[in-house]
């Protein structure tokens, strides 16, 4: 068994099975054999049956939210937060599922008609992280059950007890075996049951670029179709004709949910010269305002990071960026000693030259670098591999079309903090990834275009 600790004390909050090999591949067995007869259903009977499972869980969505803030260390706001934006793609995708339209196209050839039709790609997989327990699994799925396709989950081993509970309800909705299956044990073993399954037509994966590039050279075998949620290292760029005190509350809402442990956290600050000390400054006030705690009451608090490595990552980066010249204007300590609670930490004057630069830092810490004109930040803010989410403020509108544009990557985000719901395509460039979730995008990575002539009409 797998046992699953709660990072804010250390005790035990369950356990997850950790299945032999002949398990999970009797799991994949499954998985390919319910394909035929869940593809075949109606639309509208598959998104009955998501809407069904979606009613179950929002009932109950307290008690999925108190399991997530104890096996992921999330506060409570967060943790109903994430339920929410979970629940919001099973409904959106509840309704989808009728909407999955072809095409007709004028003919190319005399006496002849040309339908273009989308069919579910198949059974599918994914690999899902730790840092959203529920909403990963949830947009996946219905993603997946919508489009006609089974799925097989290996969620993370860090935080599968929100996984099976999911499961679970979705049993209870009337999604049945094999159509929607879950597995934990040693992720490579289970990587590899996957990628090597030539009935597996397609891997969707959210987590480290690292492990991405392993299932993606796992898939060239069987030519597998893939979603790859990977790794960010987003820019956040303040202008200095913005209202301050906006861009400093909508970066603090960005970088303090999950404690930082999110591909989409503000990851290099970039303050313009004219407002850099004022923005440190009010930063400071507002950071200094929140409580780190474990989070089982209602109010926001800056909550543990996951296990022990991750703490030694953060305070690695903080001593290499203050070893290259950067000031800790605030924190750059845990909390309480001999914890995973690691204080939120304000970095000034980092220079381009530390590493927390170039490495997704995965926790509270807000590293300031300086820029004086567009053309430069623009330039710095694109000197990464990634290329996942980008925040810029300005209450100008051609600063902020030129940033939509001249930024690569996936998402551009102006004047919020905030990036996914269930409307949008959520997903990345470069080494950030390629395939989209969310909105109409996210399906039609589920269905493949099949092109049928139909000529000989005169006959
Ligand atoms: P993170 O740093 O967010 O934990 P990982 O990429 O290590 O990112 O983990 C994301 C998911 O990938 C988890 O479910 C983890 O168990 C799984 N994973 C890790 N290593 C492998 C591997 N070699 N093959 C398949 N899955 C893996």
């Amino acid at each position: 068994m797998i046992k699953v600790y709660n990072p804010a004390d250390g005790s035990v909050v369950g356990e997850a099975p950790e299945m032999t090999t002949a398990e999970v591949l009797a799991a994949i067995d499954r998985t390919c054999d319910a394909f035929p007869a869940w593809a075949g259903l109606l639309a509208k009977e598959r998104g009955a049956r998501l809407r069904r499972w979606f009613e179950m869980v929002s009932a109950d969505r307290r008690d999925f939210a108190e399991l997530m803030v104890k096996e992921n260390g999330k506060c409570m706001s967060e943790a109903l937060g994430e339920v929410a934006y979970g629940l919001g793609f099973i409904e959106w995708y509840a309704e989808e599922a009728k909407r999955v339209y072809g095409d007709t196209i004028p003919t190319h050839a005399p006496n002849a008609s040309v339908i273009v039709t989308k069919e579910p790609v198949g059974p599918t997989a994914a690999i899902t992280p730790w840092n959203f327990p529920f909403m990963m699994i949830a947009r996946k799925i219905a993603t997946a059950l919508a489009a006609g396709c089974t799925m097989i989950i290996k969620p993370s081993e860090e935080t599968p007890l929100t996984a099976y509970k999911l499961l679970d309800y979705a049993r209870k909705a009337g999604i049945p075996e094999g159509v929607f299956e879950m597995v934990t044990g040693d992720p490579k073993t289970i990587g590899e049951a996957f990628t090597a399954d030539d009935r597996i037509q397609k891997i969707s994966f959210t987590g480290s670029t690292n492990v991405g590039r392993i299932l993606a050279r796992h898939s060239a075998a069987t030519l597998k179709k893939m979603t790859m949620e990977l790794g960010g290292n987003a820019p956040f760029i303040v202008f200095d004709d913005v209202d301050v005190d906006e861009a400093v509350a909508g970066l603090v809402a960005a970088k303090l949910r999950n404690s930082g442990q999110v591909c989409i956290s503000p990851n290099r600050i970039y303050v313009q010269d004219a407002i850099y000390d004022v923005f440190a400054e009010k930063l400071k006030v507002a950071v200094e305002r929140i409580r780190v705690d474990q989070g089982l009451q209602e109010e926001f608090v800056v909550g543990p990071l996951i296990n022990q490595s991750a703490v030694n990552k953060v305070e690695a980066l903080v001593a290499d960026a203050v070893t290259h010249g950067a000031k800790v204007l605030s924190g750059g300590e845990l909390a309480r000693k001999n914890s995973l609670f690691y204080r939120p930490t304000i970095l000034v004057e980092v220079p381009d030259d530390a590493q927390i630069r170039t490495t997704e830092i995965f926790g509270p810490v807000f590293p300031l670098y300086r820029f004086t004109t567009e053309d430069e930040v623009t330039r710095r803010a694109n000197d990464t591999e990634y290329g996942l989410v980008a925040y810029a403020f300005t209450p100008n509108l051609g600063t902020a079309f030129r940033m939509s544009r001249n930024i690569k990557s996936g998402m551009v985000v102006i004047n919020s903090g905030s990036v996914g719901t269930e409307s949008v395509p959520f997903g990345g460039v470069k080494q950030s990834g390629y395939g989209r979730e969310g909105s109409y995008y996210g399906i039609q990575e589920y269905v493949s275009v099949k092109y049928t002539l139909m000529a000989g009409l005169d006959k």
